[in-house]
C-alpha cells in the first residue's frame, strides 16, 4: 500500500501500529556474552562482593534511568528494580558462590534456576526477558562490558535490535521514530511499548540484524515490512487526530495480576476489572497458599478496584508449571495438557479453596464477585465450573474461550453462563496451532488474522443469540483500532492492561457504534492480516 521506493532488502514482520515511519537505522549492539562457568580462586566471600556490588551498580543505573522516564516506563523500570533487589537472586546465588563458583556463573546459574520456574506460566514467562536482560547487565559490570546504549539525540531515527529490554526503551527519545527487532511478538513487550508511545514497529524480524547502520529505512506497519529506501514513503496510512464523539462505544474495564495493578487501574478511566489473573499468589511456593491469604488478596483487589464488574479469573496453572503441590507429572506437551479447569480433575481442594475465598471476600468488601474458569473445552467443563462457582454462592460466572472447542458449543453455553470472556492470546496458539511463546511462529498469532476475527465473530453472534455477554480480555484488546473491529464484531467489553486504557478508550469514544460496524465489516472481508489492518485502518479515518 505504502510507496514506490522499495529497493530489494525488504524486511518482513509483524506491524505494531497503524502508521508509518522513516528514519536512519541505529542498531543497537549486541548482547554482552556470558563468560564460560568458571571457578573463582577468590574466596567465595569476596566473590559475593564483587556481585553485590554489581547488582547495586545496576540498581542504581535502573533507578536513576526510572527518574527521567516517563510514568509508564519508570514503572516498567520499578518493577524491573524489584527483580533485581529480590533478595531471593543473592540467596540463590550464594548456594553456587559457597561451591567456589565465580560471581558471573552463579548470578546466572540462580537466573537459571528462576527461569526454569517461570518458564511453564505465560504470564510470568513474561518477566524472563526481564530476568535476563538483568542479569546480562550483572555481567557485564562483573565483566567491564557496557550495556549502556547512547541514542543520537538528533533524529529521525530507527532502532533495530535483537530484541529489546524495558531499560533499553526507556531510553528512547523523540528522536526515535520506528523500531525493528528480531525476536518479539504481537504481545512482547517491545509491542506493547511502542503500541504505548505511537511508535511504528516491525518486530519478529527474521534477518533484522542484517540490517546495516546508518541507512534510510522505511517501515510500513500495517503492511507488516521495512524496506531500504532514501525518503520516507509515500501514501502511508498515518492517523490524524482522533476526535472524541461520545463515550466509548463498549466497556473498557482492566487487567490485573496484583493489588497494585488494581490500585493503577483505579487511576484510569477502566470501568472494573475484566481478567484478574490470580496466578501470581500460587507462584514460588512450597504450598498453595491458605483459605485465610487468598481471602485477604481477593478482598484488598476488590476494594482497590475502580469501580464496576470485577472478573476473578480462577487458577490458570499448567502441569510445567512450578507448582510441585499441584501434583502433576512432567508432560510432553504442557500447553496442550493438565492447565487451567483441567486441575480439577486432579485435585478439588485448590479449586474449593479459592471458590471459597472468593465468596467471603465478597461479603468481606461488600462488593459483588464475578468468576470465570480458564482452558474450558467443553460444556460438562463448563457446567461443571458453574455448578462449584453457584454452591460457594457466587452468582456472576463465566467462562474464558479460549480453545476452538468451546467456540463451537457457544449456543448450548445458554443457561449456563452469564458471560465468556475471549481469550485471545491462547486461542491464537489454539487455533493456529501455533506456540505463543515462539517468535517463529509470531506472525500466525498476530490477532488481525481473517480466520481470528471471523472466528470471534461467529462467537458474538452465538453468544448474542444465547443472552450470554462477550469480552475480551486477551492482548489483541489493547491494539486500539483492533478495539474497534472487536465492537463491532458485537464483542460489549474489552479488558486490557493499566497503560493501554486510555488510548483504547480513546478509539472507542472516535467511533459510533454504527461505524465501528462498518470498520468490522471491512476487517473481516480481507485474507490477510495486513489487509485486514488496511481496510478497517481506511474505513476508520474515512
Ligand atoms: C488469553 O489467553 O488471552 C488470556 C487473557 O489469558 P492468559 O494470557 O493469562 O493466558
Ligand atoms: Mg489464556
Amino acid at each position: 500500500m505504502v510507496s514506490t521506493q522499495k529497493n530489494n532488502s525488504v524486511y518482513s514482520g509483524i506491524g505494531v501500529g497503524d502508521g508509518t515511519a522513516w528514519g536512519k537505522t541505529v542498531l543497537l549492539a549486541a548482547r554482552p556474552k556470558i563468560p564460560a562457568e568458571a571457578k573463582s580462586l577468590l574466596s567465595p566471600k569476596e566473590e559475593k562482593d564483587r556481585l553485590v556490588e554489581a547488582i547495586s551498580f545496576v540498581v542504581s543505573h535502573l533507578r536513576e534511568t526510572a527518574e527521567k522516564a516517563d510514568e509508564t516506563t519508570a514503572d516498567i523500570l520499578l518493577a524491573l528494580l524489584a527483580l533485581v533487589e529480590d533478595p531471593a537472586l543473592l540467596e540463590e546465588a550464594e548456594a553456587h558462590l559457597a561451591d567456589s563458583w565465580s560471581a558471573e556463573t552463579s548470578v546466572v546459574r540462580a537466573m537459571r534456576s528462576f527461569t526454569e520456574l517461570l518458564a511453564g506460566d505465560d504470564l510470568f514467562a513474561e518477566r524472563i526477558p526481564d530476568l535476563n536482560d538483568l542479569v546480562l547487565r550483572v555481567v557485564a559490570r562483573l565483566t567491564g562490558q557496557n550495556m549502556t546504549v547512547s541514542l543520537p539525540k538528533v533524529g529521525p531515527i530507527i532502532v533495530v535490535a535483537e530484541d529489546l529490554s524495558p531499560a533499553e526503551t526507556a531510553l528512547f527519545t523523540d528522536a526515535v521514530v520506528g523500531v525493528i527487532t528480531e525476536g518479539g511478538g504481537p504481545t512482547s513487550h517491545t509491542a506493547i511499548i511502542c503500541r504505548q508511545r505511537n511508535i511504528p514497529a516491525l518486530v519478529a524480524v527474521k534477518n533484522a540484524t542484517t540490517i546495516s547502520n546508518g541507512v534510510g529505512m522505511a517501515i510500513d506497519a500495517i503492511a507488516g515490512e521495512a524496506y531500504e529506501s532514501d525518503s520516507a514513503p509515500v501514501g502511508g496510512a498515518t492517523l490524524t487526530k482522533l476526535v472524541r464523539k461520545n463515550d466509548p462505544i463498549i466497556e473498557v474495564k482492566g487487567n490485573a495480576g496484583s493489588v497494585a495493578d488494581a490500585v493503577a487501574l483505579a487511576n484510569t478511566q477502566a470501568s472494573g476489572i475484566g481478567l484478574m489473573r490470580t496466578e501470581l499468589l500460587f507462584l514460588d511456593r512450597a504450598e498453595a497458599p491458605s483459605l485465610a491469604e487468598q481471602t485477604e488478596l481477593y478482598k484488598r483487589v476488590l476494594e482497590e478496584a475502580p469501580a464496576g464488574e470485577v472478573i476473578f479469573r480462577t487458577l490458570d496453572a499448567g502441569s510445567d508449571k512450578p507448582l510441585p503441590y499441584l501434583g502433576i507429572g512432567r508432560e510432553e506437551n504442557p500447553s496442550l495438557g493438565v492447565r487451567g479447569f483441567r486441575l480439577n480433575d486432579l485435585d478439588e481442594s485448590t479449586l474449593d479453596i479459592q471458590l471459597t475465598a472468593l465468596a467471603e471476600a465478597q461479603k468481606l468488601a461488600k462488593r459483588s464477585v464475578s468468576v470465570m474458569a480458564p482452558m474450558i473445552t467443553t460444556i460438562q467443563e463448563a457446567n461443571a465450573f458453574k455448578e462449584l462457582a453457584a454452591a460457594h454462592g457466587l452468582n456472576s460466572i463465566g467462562v474464558m474461550v479460549e480453545t476452538p472447542s468451546i467456540c463451537a458449543m457457544v449456543p448450548e453455553l445458554k443457561g449456563i453462563v452469564d458471560f465468556v470472556s475471549i481469550g485471545t492470546n491462547d486461542l491464537s496458539q489454539y487455533l493456529f496451532a501455533a506456540d505463543r511463546q515462539n517468535s517463529a511462529v509470531a506472525k500466525l498469532l498476530n490477532p488481525w488474522q481473517p480466520a481470528m476475527l471471523r472466528t470471534i465473530s461467529r462467537i458474538c453472534l452465538d453468544a448474542q443469540e444465547a443472552g450470554i455477554k462477550v469480552g475480551v480480555c486477551g492482548e489483541a484488546a489493547a491494539d486500539p483500532l483492533l478495539s474497534v473491529v472487536l465492537a463491532g464484531l458485537g464483542v460489549q467489553t474489552v479488558s486490557v492492561a493499566s497503560p493501554a486504557v486510555q488510548k483504547v478508550s480513546d478509539y472507542l469514544s472516535s467511533v459510533t457504534s454504527e461505524e465501528a460496524k462498518a470498520v468490522a465489516k471491512a476487517a473481516l472481508s480481507a485474507i490477510s492480516p495486513e489487509q485486514a489492518k488496511q481496510l478497517a485502518l481506511a474505513e476508520f479515518t474515512n
